[in-house]
């Protein structure tokens, strides 16, 4: 296949599902050799071989980004198998809602881990290779619901407010190697992020919202990725709203 992308490589956290799984079949579609990461194994099989019976190429690398070790081995075994990385899009994270008074504070963990941290040490892991190549790009999940927040999703939104103040100072530090960061922040997008919220009103609540509106789809979102990945050079899109026409 000759696509945008082709000679690329991307390395796309959280694959197993939703926005990532959607993202890793776009940048493959369009011609990048992909690496995909997350706990699911299985899921993360089943992926590579449908993107390669569709003439892509992708490599499964079962990853919890919490585990710095596990980082460390996602990004050399990325490097060995593609050469290189040009792409890394920091998907992986958790969304888990609740009323700060009775929240549960190993989900407020959880949420700073994967959301932030994870998204913090795989950066790190993997600018060596990205600043070794022909230009290098960073892109990040936050959210818009740092934009217009909601009860109960404070400490989500405090994830998530934090990967945006990690990449723009991230991008002052690397544009002079040529190496862009971009964050996109979706609304409502239907996916199995509820699906692990513990908090059974606010899970409830959340899939009733979901319901309720014409949300997004991961292929929408994987969209906005391609977009800002596809620009020339000199253009670096550093930040991109993606909300469904419904959500008014
Ligand atoms: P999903 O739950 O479908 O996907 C989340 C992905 O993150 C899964 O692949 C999951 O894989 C992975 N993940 C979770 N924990 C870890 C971990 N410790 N290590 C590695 N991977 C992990 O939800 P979405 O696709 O919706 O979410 C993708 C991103 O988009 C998230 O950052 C989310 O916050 C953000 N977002 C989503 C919105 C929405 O409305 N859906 C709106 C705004 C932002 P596994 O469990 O196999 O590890």
């Amino acid at each position: 296949a000759t696509g945008e992308l082709d000679g690329t490589v991307a390395l796309v956290t959280g694959a197993s599902s939703g926005i990532g799984a959607a993202t890793a079949e776009t940048l493959a579609a369009a011609g990048a050799d992909v690496a995909l990461a997350a706990r699911r194994a299985d899921r993360l099989e089943t992926l590579a071989t449908a993107i390669e019976n569709d003439g892509g190429t992708a490599l499964a690398i079962p990853t919890d980004v919490t585990d710095r070790a596990a980082v460390e081995e996602m990004i050399a075994r990325t490097t060995e198998a593609f050469g290189g990385i040009d792409a890394l899009v920091n998907n992986a994270g958790v969304m888990l809602p609740a009323p700060v008074e009775r929240a549960d504070r190993d989900d407020w963990r959880q949420m700073v881990e994967v959301n932030l941290l994870g998204t913090m040490t795989v950066t790190r892991a993997a600018l060596p290779a990205l600043r070794a190549g022909d230009g290098g790009h960073v892109v990040a999940l936050s959210s818009d619901a740092i934009q217009s927040p909601s009860a109960r999703f404070g400490a989500y939104a405090a994830t998530k407010a934090g990967v945006v103040a990690f990449a723009d100072s991230l991008r002052a530090e690397v544009a002079d190697d040529g190496v862009r960061v971009t964050v996109v922040e979706p609304g409502v997008t239907d996916t199995e992020l509820p699906d692990r919220i513990t908090d059974e009103g606010t899970k409830a609540d959340v899939e009733t919202l979901v319901a309720s509106m014409r949300a997004l789809d991961g292929e929408d979102v994987a969209a906005a990725v391609q977009y800002a990945l596809t620009r020339p050079a000199h253009v670096s899109v550093d930040q991109l709203t993606v909300r469904p026409t419904d959500a008014g």
